[in-house]
């Protein structure tokens, strides 16, 4: 069947901290303090009332070894409320990737494309997401946990126009100007 063919094509792209999703058909974030630990994220709160205005940085390994692992990220976070007579306003300010997202996350959506340049003569090399998990594989640099903007310290040269050796990423989101992979 199509739909399984499809699923079993995935498999081989999980990496730690995200999970097949049949309905979707995609691999997703695992909803877990152990699967935000894996994916390298981090994660600011702060609470919203004026008088507490408490900021917290997500210390996920010290809630893993306090037993949260398998906890999903929104019960960690219930957990480290503030006592406040009103109630506590503690809210998700930011979660990010330093590394930039892993390539995984990437994996089917349509026409998304990685673009790698040259840092000396810019010249861009565009690849579908599951094109440079696959390159990164098969050189043993990197997989599907590999940053979209750590990509470009990992690749290795020289550029095919002027043997530079040191390139960029970034993720070109979808556009209309037709522009196909090269
Ligand atoms: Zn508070
Ligand atoms: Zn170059």
């Amino acid at each position: 069947m199509e739909r399984s063919r499809r699923l079993a094509e995935l498999v081989p792209y999980l990496v730690p901290g995200w999970r097949l999703d049949p309905a979707q058909l995609r691999i997703v974030e695992t909803d877990t303090v152990l699967g935000a630990y894996q994916r390298g994220q981090e994660f600011t709160l702060r609470c919203r009332r004026p008088d507490c205005s408490r900021r917290v940085a997500l210390d996920l390994r010290a809630a893993i070894a306090a037993g949260f692992g398998d906890r999903p990220l929104a019960e960690l976070i219930e957990r480290l409320r503030c006592r406040h007579w009103s109630g506590c306003d503690l809210r998700e300010t930011s979660a990010s990737y330093p590394r930039g997202v892993p390539l995984v996350g990437y994996l089917g959506l349509p026409d998304m494309l990685v673009a790698i340049a040259c840092i000396q003569c810019g010249q861009r090399l565009l690849l579908p997401p599951r094109a440079v998990i696959d390159r990164l594989k098969a050189a043993r640099i990197g997989d599907g946990a590999t940053g979209v903007r750590e990509l470009g310290s990992v690749v290795r040269g020289p550029c095919r126009a002027c043997r530079g050796m040191r390139f960029s990423s970034a993720l070109v989101w979808p556009s209309w100007s037709g522009s196909r992979p090269i």
